[in-house]
């Protein structure tokens, strides 16, 4: 299965891929996770990418382009991936189906998450992430055990960069200025699906699981 899930930050593409995944037995290919991974080794693109991410805006198209290109012709995405936050523009999506079109392989579905902004701001200005293993949790929607801690490793549960409010209206306006144009692109090509992303995340997945199984 090859499929996009789209939407704001916040409306759950992480929690919902990492999902799939384990269901699929197919990759998450998060473009924010391989880019804080990169700032976090400090390689040169970490280094550039760095500045633009603490800001709420979008690392260049072509840094982007390059990262998904070089990800998806590794053997793990064979049989499928999910992608997770790219692409977000029309620049990117295009590049998309270059690489595809280059590697025989064609998108089957891309999933839109709808959730109302002010959702959002409370579920990113609470988003925690473990800093070891990556895993997500929600101080109110999702906590782990320990306030804190990871349930998954022990590992200490860190607040993002960018999930400061200032920084999250920022990316709220991004998005709708550079991502949204995407969800017509994608009408248009007859591969999108639409999802009340408000519900809670059970239900989320469990009607993502039947319009995929519906074909
Ligand atoms: P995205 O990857 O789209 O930016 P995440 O999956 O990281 O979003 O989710 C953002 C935050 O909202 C996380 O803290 C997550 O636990 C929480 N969350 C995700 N889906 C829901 C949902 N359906 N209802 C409530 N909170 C959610
Ligand atoms: P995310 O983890 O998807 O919320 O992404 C975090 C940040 O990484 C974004 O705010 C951007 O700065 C950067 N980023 C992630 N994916 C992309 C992309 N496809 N295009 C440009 N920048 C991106």
């Amino acid at each position: 299965m090859k499929l996009i899930l789209l939407g704001p930050p916040g409306a759950g593409k992480g929690t919902q891929a990492k999902m799939l995944t384990e269901r699929f037995a197919i990759p998450q290919v998060s473009t924010g996770e391989i880019l804080r991974a990169a700032v976090k080794d400090g390689t040169p693109m970490g280094q550039k990418a760095k500045e633009l991410m603490d800001a709420g805006g979008l690392v260049p198209d072509e840094v982007v382009v390059g990262i998904v290109r070089d990800r998806l012709q590794e053997t793990d995405c064979n049989k499928g991936f999910i992608l997770d936050g790219f692409p977000r523009t029309v620049a990117q999506a295009d590049a998309l189906q270059v690489s595809l079109q280059n590697m025989s392989k064609k998108l089957d579905r891309v999933i839109s998450l709808k959730v109302d902004a002010q959702a959002l701001i409370e579920r990113l200005t609470g988003r925690r992430t473990c800093k070891d293993c990556g895993r997500g949790y929600h101080v109110k929607f999702d906590p782990s055990r320990q306030a804190g801690v990871c349930d998954a490793c022990g590992g200490t549960l860190i607040q993002r960069n960018d999930d400061q409010e200032e920084t999250i209206r920022k990316r709220l306006q991004v998005y709708a200025d550079q991502t949204t144009p995407l969800i017509s692109y994608y009408q248009e090509a007859g591969v999108l699906l639409e999802l009340d992303g408000m519900q809670p995340i059970p239900q989320v997945q469990k009607e993502m699981l039947s319009l995929l199984q519906a074909g």
